[in-house]
């Protein structure tokens, strides 16, 4: 652990950082407006009422002032704006304290995650840090929850979050956000994709010690968990099968968590099974409860009141954890106070939050995964063609498993009622695969490449027919009020305002105000790299501001291939923007990237161990170093390492030599052998992509 506190910081600072109230909004009308919150309401909306920049202003909107944050690997947090300080979280959990007003730098803590690394299904990031009482709460890569004093960044305390006897406890990783439910602080974690049982726990703010756990799926029959979850997961045991407990069964609740001070409730998104395959993991029978759905929990004891389950028998990594927002709405002629959320699987829901009741659903965007939906129970009818786990077919199926949504933060405008989403339309074919599903690596005993059923030109198909759009959805009516065409797939979280605006980062490296009214674009920003972040916005004497973590990263932006395509080359240098009216501050060029020749050795080794490597490469380094080993360009491209000849290539991966940098040892899950396999399938990919570019020339 490491802590560094600027000079400039000040007394006043800190002291306004303990009094500040920490609730929801602040005044619209008073010199300051706080963004406490993650979702800034107490209701998780992401919309502030601040209308200082609006439609009438938005031309005067310009740079104030950037902190550069010295990595491209990605940025995904929400800064939360308490007492005049920007408190936030960049790639491997660096959190920072910066002055709202002008980018001072206060202090800066690290709490050296980087050999955790191999644990993050998609890149190193955070979805943000909690403030309240004068703590900062983070959660790390490796698994620990950490609290800082917010006026100089030292910690306070450290609880590992992740049991040191679970058999799965390599797989695990936090990325999401800790939430502050009265005096308790509340955490999940991820890993589904390696094999983990989620849970969520909570812990007291003061020090750190758990008060609660709530697993979101059973553990191997006959044994005790002793935990808040034993009598809700007695009740749902029935609603699995076969040996899923080997592989952890999944659930992790890795991002959405909110608290209802109103009625007293914690809400959770769980998400996906571990494995996918549902006929691996369950002998496909049962619902396999409470995967992908929405459960809710007394906060100060973790018991379970409700869940409501959107993919019963997930199988296509269909996460319910996309975020949660609550509003109060008038539905068939009375008030009701509902949830929302527009999960991976395509369809907009909305539940009656004080008991789970189904109210309605409908797809947001092209799916064929359900032939309809239940108006009464919400429970969908699977369409057999996409059980692909009993067909032995593969399935061409919408929404990919990127979803329809993914976790760039919706917004709900109180104002307009509408909720604004940040939605894609990729297909993806789905199809089992047969090898062994492994610990420790990314394993769903799914083909996503449809298992070598996909010609070349109906890959190109579905890549000239992907789309995305930023979505104004009538929750009530469900159905679009207006739909924004956007270049590319994967684009930012969503902050709406007061002054009739909409936020978005996107994947052509810009930041884009937009009228509520129709989506007309009426504002943009050369960002110099894509943004994956919802932008916030605050208010301090009297001048609002605009913030947004700028970074290119996560899931798909990072296995390259498909984005590439039609987003071109994203990364790019990673900053904390922030805009006001009349800002005039510039961003620096950019430092040349380097771009070295492919330029590989001979072809070394047999064909058979390259194919073994090609495998290999599947399963432990496309999540970072890109498909086909072409990288999207925050990781070396290994096509291009200068390591492929000679030792320097196992030293790196079994080594351990460039653990600093983020590339993690994988020391206990690769052999020599086995690395060197990867190498053979990395010299041949690179000799293959050499020979086309010849015969292009
Ligand atoms: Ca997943």
């Amino acid at each position: 652990m490491s802590y560094t506190v600027s000079r400039t910081f000040t007394a006043l600072v800190a002291l306004s950082t303990l009094l500040s109230p920490n609730v929801a909004g602040g005044s619209v009308h008073g010199a300051t407006a706080e963004w406490p919150l993650h979702g800034n309401t107490e209701q998780a909306t992401g919309y502030s009422p601040l209308d200082q920049i609006s439609r009438a202003t938005i031309r005067r909107l310009g740079l104030a002032w950037s902190l550069d944050l010295a990595t491209d690997r990605g940025q995904e947090a929400t800064p939360i704006m308490v007492g005049g300080v920007l408190y936030t979280i960049s790639a491997y959990d660096v959190v920072r304290a910066v002055d709202a007003r002008n980018g001072t730098l206060l202090w800066r803590f690290d709490p050296e995650v980087r050999a955790a690394s191999a644990r993050s299904c998609c890149g190193p990031v955070s979805r943000g840090v909690a403030v309240a009482n004068g703590r900062v709460f983070l959660g790390a890569l490796d698994g620990r929850l950490i609290a800082l004093d917010a006026r100089d960044g030292h910690m306070l305390w450290q609880t590992q979050t992740i049991d040191a006897d679970n058999p799965l406890v390599e797989n695990y990783s936090i990325t999401g956000a800790p939430r502050v439910a009265k005096d308790l602080v509340i955490i999940g974690n991820g890993g589904a994709e390696f094999g983990a049982r989620g849970y969520v726990g909570a812990y007291e703010a003061a020090t750190g010690k758990l008060v609660w756990r709530f697993y979101t799926v059973p553990g191997k029959p006959g044994m005790r968990d002793n935990a808040a979850s034993d009598g809700a997961l007695a009740k749902i045991r029935h609603s699995w099968a076969g040996e899923w407990w080997k592989w952890g069964g999944g659930g992790t609740v890795w991002d959405a968590i909110v608290y209802d001070p109103e009625l007293d409730l914690l809400y959770i998104g769980t998400g996906n099974g571990s494995p996918w395959n549902y006929g691996r993991r369950s002998n496909g029978k049962g619902d396999n409860l409470f995967l992908s759905s929405i459960v809710a929990l007394r906060p100060e004891t973790g018991e379970y009141v409700w869940h409501f389950q959107e993919t019963p028998g997930e199988s296509w990594d269909y996460t319910a954890s996309q975020n949660i927002i609550l509003a109060d709405l008038d539905i068939g002629g009375r008030t009701r106070k509902v949830l929302m959320q527009a999960p991976k699987n395509g369809f907009f829901y909305v539940l009656d939050r004080a008991t789970g009741a189904f109210i309605s659903a409908a797809p947001y965007v092209p799916q064929n995964w359900a032939k309809s939906i239940d108006s009464a129970s919400g429970r969908p009818t699977i369409d057999p063609a996409a059980r692909f786990y009993a067909t032995g077919q593969a399935h061409v199926q919408r929404p990919s498993s990127g979803g329809g949504h993914n976790w760039p933060p919706m917004a709900f405008s109180p104002k307009t009622k509408l909720v604004y989403i940040p939605a894609q339309d990729v297909a993806m074919p789905y199809a089992a695969a047969d090898e062994p599903i492994v610990h420790g690596a990314y394993s769903s005993g799914v083909a996503i490449s449809g298992g070598g059923a996909m010609s070349k030109a109906a890959w190109q198909a579905l890549y000239a027919d992907m789309h995305a759009w930023l979505i104004a959805w009538d929750p009530v009516k469900q159905r679009a009020a207006w739909k924004r065409e956007m270049a590319a797939p994967f684009n930012g979280g969503i902050l709406a305002t007061g002054g009739g605006l909409i936020f978005q980062g996107n994947a052509e490296r810009k930041l884009v105000a937009y009228d509520e009214r129709n989506g007309k674009p009426l504002w943009s920003f050369d960002a110099h790299t894509g943004i994956v972040a919802p932008p916030i916005t605050y208010r301090l004497d009297g001048v609002q501001y605009i913030a947004v973590m700028a970074g290119w990263g996560g899931g798909w932006p990072l296995t390259g291939g498909i984005m590439a395509l039609k987003a071109g080359n994203a990364v790019g240098p990673n900053r904390l923007l922030v805009f006001r009216l009349d800002g005039k501050a510039a961003l620096p060029a950019d430092p040349p990237r380097p771009n070295p020749p492919l330029d590989p050795p001979p072809i070394e080794g047999s064909r058979a161990s390259a194919d073994a490597g090609d495998r290999l490469y599947g399963r432990y380094c496309l999540r970072c170093h890109g498909s086909g080993a072409v990288s999207a360009g925050a990781y070396p491209d290994l096509r291009k390492t200068g390591f492929l000849a000679g030792p320097g290539f196992q030293e790196i991966v079994l080594g351990g030599v460039l653990v600093n940098e983020g590339m993690p040892r994988f020391t206990g899950k690769l052999s020599a052998a086995e690395v060197e396999n990867i190498r053979h399938y990395l010299i041949r990919r690179a000799n293959e992509d050499r020979a086309a570019d010849a015969e292009k020339r």
